[in-house]
């Protein structure tokens, strides 16, 4: 297909794609699956340019482009994908990128081929302070790699960082320390609580080990009435008392998943998101494009149960997507 770098003329702007271009990464989270897949993936630029260049619904740029793996400032593979996804700006209003800063240099050299000036959300996953961070990464010394990166991130004019923390068995007796450490160093942090998906529907063996025993939930509960100003607290809060969940997702509204073996989906937590498996080589707009289009098919096959319990907080509806729909 045929992409122009040239800014689209009408400037409809609709929904999120998060692109996640490598399975590989410097940690080895003991929620993740994707440390454990192998062979390890990257997304092919040709179908990173076509899902990019493709909108839904007759869009003419996304909202955000969301990039993430694995981690794809640390993997010089990945990172070879930024100037094609960097041309394509005019195809997306923001830009954001997850990453878990860890080691803070391959970061670094990461965020520099990204940063081109223009504005750049950075997401870094912060577990813990110290070793219970250490632990959930799996990686000795993670606490003060990712503490250098930050530092260092922090200087770029054109950067704006947020921390996530995953709420699991590991750290939830430590969450006091991280909220008092965030806000010492005057960063804004969001909850997700561990689930049987976290990461890419593949990890249910790890999540027998981390989640939350009902003890826990009650002590998350508890935390995250004391500590969290997200506008998902209340419904983290019923998700962990076997409530459902009411908030919407702008994933499930208007956002898609490509995942860096080429398969798409609304989201990571369920097979019963996948709207397609890996998209052929042949005719990748055909393709995307059908991909997308199936979203009505599944959710009126009841996909959307899935986000009944969902703990994962990153694409919440925000107040400044507007009201809530109904
Ligand atoms: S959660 Fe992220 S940083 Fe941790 S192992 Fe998985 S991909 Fe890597
Ligand atoms: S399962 Fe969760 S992440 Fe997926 S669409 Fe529903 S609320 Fe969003």
């Amino acid at each position: 297909m045929t992409v122009t770098s040239e800014a689209p003329t009408t400037r409809r702007t609709r929904g999120i794609l998060i692109a996640s271009l490598t399975s590989a990464c410097g940690c080895a989270c003991v929620f993740c699956g994707l440390p454990d897949s192998r062979p390890h993936t990257v997304l092919p630029v040709e179908t990173l340019t076509t899902a990019v260049s493709r909108p839904p619904d007759g869009a003419t740029r996304w909202e955000e482009v969301n990039i993430t793996g694995g981690d794809p400032l640390v993997m010089p593979a990945a990172r070879r994908l930024f100037p094609a996804l960097l041309s394509l700006r005019p195809y997306y209003e923001r830009l954001s990128v997850s990453t878990a800063g860890v080691p803070a240099r391959a970061t670094l050299a990461g965020l520099d081929e990204l940063d081109d000036g223009s504005p750049l959300d950075v997401y870094v996953s912060l577990d813990g302070v110290g070793e219970v961070h250490d632990r959930v990464r799996r990686r000795p010394g993670a606490f003060a790699e990712v503490s250098a990166f930050l530092a260092e991130a922090r200087r770029r004019d054109s950067v704006s960082v947020a921390l996530t923390c995953v709420i699991n068995r590991l750290n939830v007796d430590g969450l006091d320390d991280l909220a008092d450490h965030a806000e010492a160093e005057g960063l804004p942090v969001s909850y997700a609580v561990v689930n049987s998906s976290d990461h890419y529907i593949n990890s249910l063996p790890l999540y027998r080990d981390v989640s939350l025993t009902p003890e826990q939930s009650a002590a998350a509960v508890d935390f995250l009435t004391r500590r969290s100003r997200q506008r998902l607290d209340t419904d983290l809060r019923s998700v962990l008392r076997g409530e459902a969940r009411r908030l919407p997702c702008r994933l499930l509204h208007r956002g898609a998943l490509l995942t860096s073996d080429g398969a798409v989906a609304i989201c990571g937590t369920s097979q019963r998101m996948v709207l397609a498996d890996a998209l052929p080589g042949d005719d990748l707009a055909g393709a995307w494009d059908g991909a997308l289009g199936r979203r009505r098919e599944l959710l009126s096959a009841g996909a959307a149960q899935t986000c009944r319990t969902c703990t994962t907080n990153c694409f919440a509806w925000r107040s400044s997507d507007g009201p809530i729909p109904g």
